[in-house]
């Protein structure tokens, strides 16, 4: 007893901060808590040598098109050296940090070493990744019926299961490297804290609690505590076939 009883209060340690931060960021209109006060300006990129509108795209996590009509370009080759472009759907100068935070979805952007199974197998990627009307959105939304299983994206520890303030019927696993993975919105959570669970196996199912207007899962990656663009880290379809993508929605 005692033994459980200290793995319990390291878990809850560990998990203390991600929890914090999710709480306070929530999955709708509240302001990121890590972003800078103060109006914001739009990022902007000088164009260097050798660069090409379909990489400074991928590095923004823009489309080409949607980065040459804000910057009236008719043609990929109407860029020019020394030009400086602004990039659209982003706030902020570009930093390594911050790399591939735009609400653009598919993702063009570098892909992550580290890959994850899609928590759910039949789904309409609704919401990307990014800012949105000014705030932070930390994850993706995943649309599927209510009562959808929602699947361990890999094997890990569930260091959290409960609710959270916006997010609703939440869990939470720690993976291996830093890694932890969020499901938010649940109908109905189907694991408990300290559970070890394997990639693939169903913690949940879909629903709507917490602050969200339809059946969705909320779905993040987080890599040391910091939320990261979860489509870097998934299978793109056709490796995904249940998978698709709201029309529109990544603009
Ligand atoms: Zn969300």
């Amino acid at each position: 007893m005692v033994k459980a009883a200290r793995t319990i209060a390291r878990i809850s340690a560990a998990v203390l901060p991600l929890v914090f931060a999710l709480a306070i960021a929530g999955c709708g209109s509240a302001p990121a808590p890590s972003y800078p006060s103060g109006p914001p300006a739009q990022a902007s990129y000088v164009v260097k040598s050798g660069d090409n509108i379909y990489r400074i795209a991928a590095k923004f996590g823009v489309s080409a098109s949607a980065l040459m009509a804000a910057n009236g370009l008719g043609s990929p080759r109407d860029l020019r050296v020394g030009q400086t472009l602004v990039i659209p759907g982003s706030y902020r100068a570009y930093s390594p940090a911050y790399a591939g935070r735009s609400h653009a979805f598919p993702y063009h952007g570098e892909r992550a070493a580290r890959q994850f199974a899609w928590p759910v197998s039949d789904g309409t990627v609704s919401s990307g990744f990014g800012i949105r009307n000014g705030a932070m959105h930390e994850g993706i939304d995943i649309a599927a019926p209510a009562g959808t299983p929602v699947r361990a994206a890999d094997s890990g520890v569930v260091i959290f299961s409960g609710q959270l303030h916006g997010y609703g019927n939440t869990v939470i696993i720690s993976h291996s490297g830093e890694y932890a993975t969020v499901y938010g919105h649940n109908q109905v959570n189907l694991v408990h804290e300290g559970a070890r669970v394997a990639r693939g196996q169903v913690i949940a199912r879909i629903g709507s609690s917490g602050r969200t207007t339809g059946a969705n899962l909320h779905f993040e990656v987080r890599h040391d505590n910091v939320a990261r663009n979860p489509l870097a880290y998934l299978p793109e379809p056709p490796a995904a076939p249940g998978i698709t993508y709201a029309e529109g929605g990544g603009s």
